[in-house]
């Protein structure tokens, strides 16, 4: 089976103050028909721009270079009509805040029907069908009902399934999911990751899942690539990215989580600060904050490597997938704060 969706080599600069900044570097990522691949990273590390390069809804002036291809077709050649058809039929993408994404002052059947009607051409009476449909489909009680409402009426929850249903109308074979569960409540948060998971069983649907949340992202997909600075740093198998992560970036997000169940005076964090894919100069990205680090980290960028079951972007990956002694892996996380703290 070939991929779904293929990016090679994507880079994406964005002009800023008269020049040129890098935002994406080099990002490699795959996708088969049906499957979940999660985009984990802290902000600024390039899962949303990744995204919207594969909609082809970057900014104005963006400089993209690389090759993204959807079912087999180069979307880097493609015309911006080509583009707009594309997200009208196949791919589609959820955003965070729902209420920024829905005209206020129009009602919720208008907003689900105006695609069907005004660009694909089906007749109002079964464009407002076809509305109800999905937005039982994505657990409304009562759709008819809804489709009379104004968003205000509605709850972000109510709202976040509203524009999944919008999605599902054009039947597509790919969803771009960027953070949708971050504005809602825990609860709520749950019940529309059931319910993105459910719909991608019942659908057979492909999705590109972002978080920041690694442990959602590991509940969600099949696979998990973690960002930094621009980066793939790891792609992984979902399980092994919670078990046995290589990169060290994706352990100290591991150790970041809070855990419910330990009582701590200080929450851990990764000492250092992120860096923008524009900072990146010689050597790993991640070294300044690295607890592995060592003198090739800071002269010599790391390259992309099968390792063990997942592609992996550090020296050390290979040594300790072995599982040899690294003196490193004998200081904790509290060494790493210590030093921040001084
Ligand atoms: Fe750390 Fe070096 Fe690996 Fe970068 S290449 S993550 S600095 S061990």
């Amino acid at each position: 089976m070939s991929p779904l969706l293929e990016v090679e080599h994507l880079r994406v600069q964005l002009p800023v103050g008269g020049e040129l900044r890098s935002v994406i570097r080099d990002v490699d990522l795959t996708l088969e028909p049906g499957e979940v691949l999660a985009m984990v990273g802290e902000s600024g590390s390039g899962k949303s721009m990744t995204a919207r390069a594969i909609m082809g809804l970057l900014p104005p002036g963006a400089e993209v270079g690389g090759r993204i291809a959807f079912d087999g077709a180069d979307l880097s050649a493609a015309s911006s009509r080509q583009l707009r058809e594309l997200r009208l039929r196949r791919i589609g993408m959820i955003f965070q805040d729902p209420r920024a994404a829905i005209n206020p002052v129009h009602r919720i059947g208008d907003f689900l029907t105006e695609v069907l009607v005004r660009e694909l051409g089906v007749p109002r009476s079964d464009a407002m069908k076809r509305a109800e449909g999905v937005l039982q489909e994505v657990r409304i009680r009562d759709p008819e009902h809804c489709l009379h409402q104004y968003p205000h009426e509605l709850s972000g929850g109510m709202l976040q399934r509203v524009m999944i249903a919008a999605v599902l109308l054009s039947e597509p074979d790919l969803i771009l999911a960027d953070e949708p569960t971050t504005a809602l409540d825990v609860t709520t948060q749950a019940e529309v990751i059931a319910l993105l998971s459910d719909l991608r069983r019942a659908r057979e649907l492909a999705m590109v899942f972002i978080t920041h949340d690694l442990e959602l992202a590991a509940a969600i997909s099949d696979r998990i690539a973690v960002m930094y600075a621009g980066s793939v740093v790891e792609t992984v198998a979902a399980a092994e990215a919670l078990t046995r992560p290589l990169h060290p970036y994706t352990e100290a997000l591991l150790e970041s989580r809070p855990d419910i169940a330990v009582r701590l005076d200080v929450i851990p964090q990764i000492s250092g600060r992120p860096i923008a894919a524009y900072e990146v100069d010689a050597g790993c990205p991640f070294h300044p904050r690295c607890r592995y680090a060592e003198e090739q980290c800071s002269l010599t960028p790391p390259k992309t490597a099968l390792v063990g079951t997942g592609l992996v972007m550090c020296h050390r990956a290979q040594e300790r997938l072995g599982g040899l002694h690294i003196s490193g892996e004998q200081n904790s996380l509290a060494d790493g704060l210590g030093a921040q703290a001084g």
